[in-house]
Parts: structure tokens; C-alpha cells; sequence
């Protein structure tokens, strides 16, 4: 253990026991939220009887004193080290995330120590421990400027002398030869920074709140210069970016602190590598015990640490253990393997992996060591990272997949005429738009990388150019790179990470399930989209977007010709075409989902969005209709609305053209029948979009069932569906109690009801957003995260209506919020069912519903034992 060499000071009190300022022992008072993780951390390795320093810890309180100006007993800390121990201060914050004052090593050092040292170390390492000493002294305490030591080209002794006499003359002081006075000196500023404004800012920037405590601990210095094999390192089992085992770290000889790991030294691997020396060669039965040390570590205390170590003549000193910092992937990787190791428990490996950090698995990313080259942010819409040549229209995306030529298309906002683009782009970029945009619906359901309301740069679609946030010009052609996750947009190809869905993903996933108490769903409109849900074990469809499958090539223009259909038998006509198709799609989703519930939501168009924009559009319609092209834009102009979001949408167009809601609910029940002779029972879910009234439930209702009875009668087979209202808008939430004995379910569409609550487009909020966000006017774009106060409480006086006249009525959201950890949290409170998000998501959302649940439990057997 720690008990080492000559006789310590003994003038002060020993400090055993005192709550403040205590020698680390097994049983010293010392626990992480009153002396900080470092400290907590160096107690359990000397409990663990490794070869830890001695070490002396103040608690926060004592930090904070010390701040103010009332120092603890320096002779008494002094005094639990022998005379010529040199000593270092290191911070210890609650969270090491926090981060603190840097280390300050050498305490100690003066001109007597350098004599003596001359002759024990020699006396080039004797002048380097005093010069990098003195250094952090007059940078750290003295605060002089760090530029004054640039011009010091020498290092040993006449390095060391120009350093003295630099400071000397700065502070017109002698350096300070008492180590009481210097330790005291390094205590008082070190306590003095991290009280500091622009640190208070930084650490609460990181999530610490403003007044977060700080401890230090003083420690013996093991020079890590001298005599036979001396050196510092640091060394963990794992690779940092993959998880996989693996001995990573440096170890550089005759070094001190982190030197091993700055650039251009001559630091050694530490286990035996083709790529040069090693710790293995230079020291084997040192690189033995460090690997022996570093598993004791990992076991005892359940995580995968870095050890930092000095070498004292072949011996190893372990200085501290950390905890790996990590990748996502590498981190579901070292919680599963701890829990298959019965290291941890499966629950805590599952509460130990953020939900929002396994998108870092679901997608392509930029390597966390690439160099990112910014050109301009905007909203991340759809995670994951993509790069390719830029493209303006969907034409030249379609042009650049049959090169097989990645690209990205960027366009001032998507329409219904991008889907094909899309499909064909590698990622989506727009200048507007909000998260519950077009592009962003559709990027999150392809699993596409999408930025949209990118208004830090300039596009110039028109002239093929986008002008970054710096002034570069981009152009067609140019190789860029989206990071969906981050919002940024890159100049050129950094280096990627793949998608990681490994077996450690797949066990992870596994146990989240097993865990949590609130369904997942999936939202997806199309075969792919349901595999995709199916590959993450969704609880089904909780949201299928007819009027999206009308986006696919070659049904865009026979959905317009419905559109303009002029009298009854044209409409027939036109739907007749249409009914195969949907039977299709249909037959194929419940194929993929094999008996799960499959929720499709009937036609809910705002009807601008199949109308052509573009000359070619019309065009391509004028000759399906056989009229000529100023026809068509004289019949477009007569449909435009002033609103589309508000105007001739959802059931409003059922109960208008009910024809449409008759094809599809006839599409929907022969597909039943047909994907039931073939697999497993399917009970389809007909969900009617944007009610506000009982009478648009009631008309539907009425014809849903007579195409259910005529389906029946012409099969002669029976069949079950269940009916529901999607509540989106505030009408429907107040009036729920009206209609829901009506119906098997209510599902909340959260983005419409976002939007209509807040009275806030949900195309144009990306234009104001951030400034909104940044000026505290929403804490986060409601987009994104439910509004628990104003939303929250119309979803729950709709759930509680819809409760008072159908008690067995099924609750569910499938806005975009189904897959943000903080909503589902919500939802689960209000008792819903299940929530539904776009497939991709589905791995967040159930992760995040287990740790809600392991959260409950947790909470409850606490609440049993006070
Ligand atoms: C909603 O409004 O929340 C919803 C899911 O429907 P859409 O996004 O298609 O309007
Ligand atoms: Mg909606």
C-alpha cells in the first residue's frame, strides 16, 4: 500500500479522520459528493492494495475556505509526508466531467532539493523537476503571463537558472523556497480558479450546476526521473473508440504527469508492437503487474479504467484511475461485456448507456478524431453522417445514384417531387424547415442524414451555389459532408465510423425490452421502413402515412389526376387504378410485421403537397390528363389555399371526397384477408386523421363499416379491424369524451397539435427557432421536445376525456416526440400504451423506456427502505 521510504514530518496533527482534510485510508471519512471523485476513486485503489501514493484529501468545504482565504493546517498536511517528498495537487470535482484547475506537480522543489536531487537523480533531471516547477508556479499561483518563458531556449541547469531569474524579476520576489509557502500558494489559487466566473460558466456549460464543489488532493510525487527504469504513463484494457479489448496507452521514460501522451515524444506502446519499442520490452515485469492492477481495477470497481502510473526503478506506483472516455459504441460494448462478465447487472449495464448517444451506433458518424471543417450549421434533423457531391435538383441525384456516385441534394425546402431525390441522395440539406418538416419526416424515416433550416449559409439554388457561413462558395460538383447528429455542415470527407449494430447492440437492446413498461412502435410507410422496424423489434406500426406511398415513383401522377378529377366517374376511375396499389402495400406491411398491430392512418394530405411546382411536373401531368399545361396551372391556381396545413387536410378530405377514405379502407380489408391466409392473424388499425368534430368521426365510422361488411359478404370470411381517432388538434383533445366510445383508440399526432397549439407553423419555426431557444423564450424547440406545461396538458385532458366515456381505450403518441427520451418519459406518467417514432428511433425510445422503468423500480424499493 501507500506506506513508503522516510520518516514523515510529524509536526502537525496526523490528519486521520477529519472530515476535511484526511489521509486516504481504507477507512478515512471520504465519499465522492463531499471530496470528489478522485479522491473516492484513489480510496478504493487503497483498499484494493495497490501501490497508491500517499495521498492527503480536502473536502469541498475545506476548497471552498480556502477560496475565502482561511487555510487548513499546512503544516499538518506537510506533516504526513517525510521532509523530502516533493508533492503534487490535483483537483477532485463531484463529476470528473467537471473538470478543474490543471495539476500542479514538484511541491516542494527549492534550491536545497535541487542539490540534494543533483546528487541522487543527476543533475539534468534534477533541473528539469525545478524548472517545470517553478513554471507552473508563476503560470498557476503568480499568474504571470505563460509567453514570458518563450524565449528560454535551454533546458538543465541554465534553463533552469534563466527561469528563476525571469521570475524573479517579473514578481520582484524571490521564488518562494518554504514548501508550506508553496503549497499553500498552489492550494489557495487552485480553489481560487475554480471559483472563478468563466470557470463557474464552463463547468455549468458541461451540465454541473454553477456551485459545484471542489476537492483536491495532495499527493506524493514519485519523480518518474532518476535512477534505473523511471517513467509515466497511462494505460487502460479497451480500445477507447471500438470498446474491443485491447491494452491501449503510452509510457514515455524519465517523464512526469501526461507528458507520455504529447505530441512528437518519444513514447513507448505498452504492450510488444511491430510498430516499435515497448513498455513489454523495457520493463516486462512491470507491464505484468500494471495489466494485473489494471483487471483488479475493472473488477472491483465495475468499469473499464485508465491507470496512471509512474515507473520508480522497475516499481510501479499507480497515480490514479479514471474512467475510460468513450465512444457510444465503445461504450455499450464495455456495459455489456461488465454485466456478461458478472461484473454489473444487465439493468445497470442498460442504465448506463444515455438513450440519445446509441444514434452513434444507428448510423454512419464523423469520427470523433476527424478534423471538421465547418461550413455552416443548421437543424439536426436526421442523425447519422453522410458525405458526397452536391447536387440542386432530384434529377441530378437520380443521375448521380445511376453513376453510383454519392451525393447530396440540397434544396431550399423538399416537396413531394424530392422523394425520389432523396432516395437516391446520401444525405438532404435545406436552407428552411423545422424538425417535423418534410425533409426531416422523410430523412428520419430512410434513416438519410438530413440538416434542413441551414440559415447560417446562403443558397443560391437558382445560380447552383450555397454560400458558407464564412464566405467559401460551394457549388455543384463539390464534396461536402452532413453531420445529422451535430447540425453541422462539413467541407470535404472526414473520417467516418460505420453503423455499429453488433451483437452488443443486439444484447443490449435485448434487455431493454426485457425491462421496460411502455410499448414501442414504429412510423413506417413503407416495406423498408416496416423491415427496418421489424430489425429493431418494434411493437408494431403505430403510424403508417398513407398518403406518403403516393410519393413513389410513378403513383405521383395518378394521385393527381384523383386530385383534379373533375366528376364522380373520373375519380372512380382513377381509384379503381389506385386500389391494387394500396392493396400491395398493405399485403406487404402486414407480410413484414407478421400479426403485429399495423395502425394506417387514411389519406391526410395538405393537398399543395401533390400539386407540381416545377414546369416539368405540370407538364407530366397535362399529359396524363390530355389537357394542355396553362389548364393545369389555371386548375392548380384555383386550388392553391391560403393554408394549406389548416385547409383541405385529413378527414376534412374523407368527408368531403369520401371516396377515397371507401378505396383505402376496401385496399386495407382485402389485404387483411389476403396476409392472414399466409401467416399469422392481422387485426389492421384505421386511424382517421386531423379530427376536430364527433359528427367526422361518425360519418367515417359509418362508411369505414359498410366496406367492412361488404369486404365480408363478397369474401364470405370475417375479419376484425379496430377504429381510432388521431388527436391533433386542441378541438379534438377537449371534445375527446365526445367520440372515443366510438372508437378503439386515440393516438396523439404531436406535431400538428404542437403546431396548433403554439399557433407556430411547423415548416417555418427553423427560420426563428435557435434565437427563440437562445433567448430562453422555449427552453427547446417544441418540435422536438413534448411541451409538457401547454401540449402535456391537452394530451392529458384529452386522455382523461377519452377515459371517462371508454375506459378500455387504447393511449398512444405518434408525433415525432414518440422517440425523444424526455417525452416518452411524460407519456409513461400519463399511462399511455405506447409510443410511436420513426424506425430509426425505435432503439432510443426503448432504451429510454427501460431506464424509465429500471428508474421506477429503483425509486420504489428506495422508497421501502426509508
Ligand atoms: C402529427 O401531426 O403529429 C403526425 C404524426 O402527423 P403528420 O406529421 O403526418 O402530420
Ligand atoms: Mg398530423
Amino acid at each position: 500500500m501507500t506506506c513508503r521510504r522516510a520518516p514523515r514530518r510529524n509536526q502537525g496533527q496526523p490528519l486521520q479522520n477529519n472530515p476535511h482534510t484526511t489521509l486516504i485510508t481504507p477507512t478515512a471519512p471520504v465519499t465522492a459528493a463531499t471530496h470528489g471523485g478522485r479522491a473516492k476513486c484513489l480510496q478504493r485503489l487503497v483498499r484494493l492494495d495497490l501501490p497508491v501514493p500517499r495521498t492527503v484529501a480536502l473536502s469541498f468545504d475545506a476548497v471552498h475556505r480556502i477560496a475565502q482565504g482561511d487555510l487548513p493546517d499546512i503544516s499538518a498536511i506537510l506533516g504526513e509526508f517525510s521532509p523530502e517528498t516533493l508533492l503534487c495537487v490535483r483537483p477532485s470535482s463531484e463529476d470528473p466531467d467537471w473538470g478543474g484547475p490543471g495539476a500542479v506537480l514538484n511541491i516542494g522543489m527549492n534550491d536545497a532539493r535541487h542539490a540534494d536531487l543533483c546528487a541522487s537523480l543527476g543533475r539534468e533531471a534534477a533541473a528539469a523537476l525545478y524548472l517545470r516547477f517553478v513554471q507552473s508556479y508563476a503560470i498557476h499561483v503568480a499568474r504571470l503571463d505563460p509567453d514570458m518563458f518563450d524565449d528560454i531556449a535551454e533546458d538543465g541547469a541554465s534553463g533552469l537558472k534563466a527561469t528563476l531569474h525571469a521570475y524573479e524579476t517579473e514578481t520582484e520576489e524571490p521564488f518562494p523556497q518554504d514548501p508550506a509557502d508553496q503549497l499553500a500558494g498552489v492550494l489557495r489559487s487552485m480553489a481560487r480558479a475554480w471559483e472563478g466566473t468563466s470557470a463557474r460558466l464552463l463547468r455549468q456549460a458541461k451540465g454541473a450546476p454553477a456551485d459545484a464543489g471542489l476537492g483536491l488532493v495532495v499527493q506524493e510525487m514519485i519523480p518518474g526521473v532518476g535512477q534505473g527504469e523511471c517513467g509515466s504513463g497511462v494505460l487502460q484494457l479497451i480500445d477507447p473508440v471500438t470498446g474491443l479489448p485491447q491494452i491501449t496507452g503510452r509510457y514515455l521514460s524519465q517523464s512526469q504527469g501526461r507528458e507520455a501522451l504529447g505530441a512528437g515524444t518519444a513514447a513507448l506502446f505498452l504492450e510488444k508492437d511491430a510498430r516499435g519499442p515497448s513498455l513489454q520490452d523495457v520493463a516486462p515485469d512491470a507491464f505484468t503487474a500494471l495489466k494485473r492492477h489494471a483487471s483488479l481495477m475493472r473488477e472491483k470497481l465495475r468499469e473499464e479504467m485508465q491507470l496512471e502510473f509512474v515507473i520508480e526503478n522497475g516499481q510501479v506506483h499507480i497515480l490514479d484511475g479514471v474512467r475510460v472516455a468513450r465512444s457510444g459504441r465503445a461504450a455499450v460494448r464495455i456495459a455489456v461485456q461488465l454485466a456478461q462478465d458478472g461484473i454489473i447487472t444487465p439493468q445497470e449495464a442498460v442504465m448506463r448507456i444515455e438513450p440519445h448517444a446509441l444514434n452513434e451506433l444507428l448510423h454512419r458518424q464523423v469520427a470523433p478524431r476527424a478534423r471538421r471543417d465547418l461550413l455552416g450549421r443548421g437543424i439536426a434533423a436526421s442523425p447519422g453522417a453522410a458525405t458526397g457531391r452536391i447536387v440542386f435538383t432530384s434529377a441530378d441525384a437520380q443521375a448521380a445514384a445511376a453513376r453510383r456516385e454519392a451525393c447530396i441534394l440540397v434544396r431550399r425546402e423538399t416537396s413531394p417531387e424530392d422523394i425520389r431525390g432523396m432516395h437516391a441522395a446520401a444525405g438532404v440539406l435545406t436552407e428552411r424547415g423545422g424538425i417535423t418538416s418534410h425533409a426531416a419526416v422523410i430523412g428520419r424515416g430512410l434513416g438519410l442524414p438530413c440538416i434542413v433550416g441551414a440559415s447560417s449559409m446562403k443558397f443560391l439554388t437558382g445560380k447552383n451555389q450555397v454560400i458558407a457561413a464564412d464566405g467559401r462558395v460551394l457549388k455543384a460538383g463539390d464534396i461536402i459532408t452532413l453531420d445529422g447528429t451535430t447540425g453541422q455542415v462539413l467541407a470535404g470527407e472526414p473520417e467516418m465510423l460505420e453503423a455499429a449494430l453488433d451483437d452488443s447492440f443486439q444484447t443490449l437492446m435485448g434487455w431493454a425490452e426485457d425491462f421496460s413498461d411502455i410499448g414501442v412502435r414504429a412510423n413506417a410507410d413503407s416495406p423498408a421502413d416496416a423491415q427496418t422496424a421489424r430489425n429493431f423489434n418494434a411493437q408494431g406500426i403505430g403510424l403508417c402515412r398513407t398518403e406518403h406511398m403516393f410519393f413513389e415513383p410513378g403513383r405521383l401522377t395518378v394521385m393527381r389526376e384523383m386530385i383534379f378529377a373533375e366528376t364522380s366517374a373520373d375519380r372512380a376511375a382513377v381509384l379503381e387504378r389506385l386500389l391494387p396499389m394500396q392493396r400491395e402495400d398493405f399485403t406487404q406491411l402486414f407480410r413484414i410485421m407478421q400479426g403485429q398491430p399495423v395502425c394506417i392512418r387514411l389519406f391526410d394530405p395538405p393537398l399543395h403537397e401533390f400539386l407540381p411546382a416545377t414546369r416539368g411536373g405540370q407538364r407530366e401531368l397535362a399529359e396524363a390528363l390530355g389537357l394542355p399545361v396553362s389548364d393545369v396551372i389555371r386548375r392548380i391556381e384555383a386550388m392553391e389555399e391560403y393554408n394549406p396545413m389548416l385547409g383541405l387536410r385529413g378527414v376534412r378530405l374523407g368527408v368531403t371526397v369520401p371516396e377515397i377514405y371507401d378505396m383505402q379502407a376496401r385496399a386495407i380489408f382485402e389485404a387483411t384477408l389476403k396476409a392472414s391466409e399466409e401467416g399469422d392473424p392481422v387485426v389492421p388499425e384505421i386511424m382517421i386523421p386531423l379530427v376536430s368534430a364527433k359528427r367526422e368521426v361518425e360519418l367515417v365510422k359509418r362508411r369505414v363499416d359498410a366496406v367492412a361488411a361488404a369486404v365480408r359478404s363478397e369474401q364470405g370470411r370475417g375479419f376484425d379491424f379496430r377504429l381510432g381517432v388521431m388527436v391533433e388538434t386542441p378541438r379534438a383533445c377537449l371534445r375527446a369524451g365526445e367520440f372515443s366510445h366510438l372508437t378503439s383508440f386515440l393516438s396523439f399526432g404531436t406535431n400538428d397539435l404542437t403546431q396548433m397549439a403554439y399557433g407556430l407553423s411547423r415548416d417555418d419555426a427553423g427560420r426563428f427557432m435557435s434565437d427563440y431557444v437562445n433567448q430562453g423564450v422555449f427552453p427547446e424547440d417544441p418540435f422536438h421536445v413534448l411541451d409538457t406545461e401547454g401540449v402535456g396538458e391537452l394530451l392529458k385532458l384529452g386522455a382523461e376525456r377519452g377515459r371517462q366515456t371508454n375506459s378500455g381505450i387504447t393511449l398512444s403518441i405518434c408525433g415525432e416526440h414518440g422517440g425523444n427520451p424526455e417525452s416518452i418519459a411524460f407519456c409513461r406518467s400519463a399511462g399511455f400504451d405506447y409510443v410511436s417514432c420513426s424506425p430509426f428511433r425505435v432503439p432510443v425510445a426503448r432504451l429510454a423506456a427501460a431506464h424509465l422503468a429500471i428508474g421506477h423500480q429503483i425509486s420504489g424499493q428506495e422508497d421501502e427502505t426509508d
